[in-house]
């Protein structure tokens, strides 16, 4: 599933396919209208048409799209995409949107599980309202997480998927960090002391940092472009590591299951 670096890849290598276009029409593709989630397709070609694409941004998992009025947002969820074209390979039946602009080029919204859907919104109040800072924002100091946590019997680890607590991690990279700051997935937040609060504050943005420079993780089902694959994979240090030996102990690496969400760790590294 696509989180932050791999959102950030995706809008980075679309957007100069949509920067200050103008769009013609949006359209369903294989009568996939669960597409839309906000609006009736009808309702928002009225909505939509005939305006300019002036931005093309991420904000936490979401690729959003500032119109002249209003917001065009897309969430890839499983395995969406968003590209410039159909390509040799693809299967058309995967397709569930396409947007026709002004210039007579289309983009398309690929999404061979379909949990992927398009928002428009008049203003971002509702979606800011539902999610934290972004995580390389000044929003996301360390003072704001050890504030949160303080007094969160929450285990960390479905603290730190919570969207509404800080924007954009996942699976990967929430195991990925709590590896970085030797600490247990499932320790309740309130327990964790200052100073792993602080290591894991710049775990986090080491990691995302590092992730969106290698262009995301490619394991399973993220490309970007025509083809491109994440490059991130090759750093990974317990996330679909599991009986590998720990890189800083050698201990086998253990996959658990917290939350429901499978979770890589080391059992020495990261003691309860
Ligand atoms: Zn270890």
């Amino acid at each position: 599933m696509p989180e932050l670096p791999e959102v950030h890849t995706a809008t980075n290598s679309i957007r100069p396919f949509l920067i200050n276009q103008r769009i013609r029409s949006i359209h369903p593709l294989n009568n996939y209208n669960r597409v839309f989630a906000t609006h009736s397709v009808s309702r928002l070609n009225d909505l939509i048409v005939n305006q300019k694409i002036n931005r093309v941004w991420r904000r936490g998992k979401f690729i959003v799209l500032n119109l002249d009025s209003g917001h065009l947002l897309f969430h890839l969820r499983m395995t969406g995409r968003i590209q410039p074209k159909i390509f040799e390979n693809d299967n058309t039946k995967h397709f569930t949107a396409k947007i026709c602009l002004t210039n007579n080029t289309n983009i398309y919204f690929k999404d061979y599980r379909k949990f992927g859907r398009l928002y428009f919104y008049r203003s971002l109040a509702l979606i800011e309202s539902r999610l934290g800072p972004e995580p390389l924002s000044d929003a996301f100091s360390k003072q704001y997480l050890i504030g949160q946590t303080k007094s969160k019997k929450r285990m960390i680890k479905p603290f730190l998927l919570d969207q509404s607590f800080i924007a954009g991690l996942g699976n990967i990279y929430v195991d990925e960090s709590l590896w970085l700051s030797k600490i247990h997935p499932k320790k309740p937040a309130f327990k964790i002391s200052s100073q792993k609060l602080t290591a894991l504050h710049s775990a986090i943005q080491f990691i995302l940092k590092q992730a969106i420079e290698h262009n995301g993780t490619t394991i399973i089902n993220f490309t970007y472009g025509e083809n491109s694959t994440g490059a991130f994979g090759d750093k990974l240090n317990v996330f679909r590591r599991t009986g590998e030996p720990c890189r800083r102990c050698e201990t086998n690496i253990k996959k658990i299951y917290v939350g429901q969400r499978g979770t890589h760790f080391c059992p020495r590294c990261q003691r309860k």
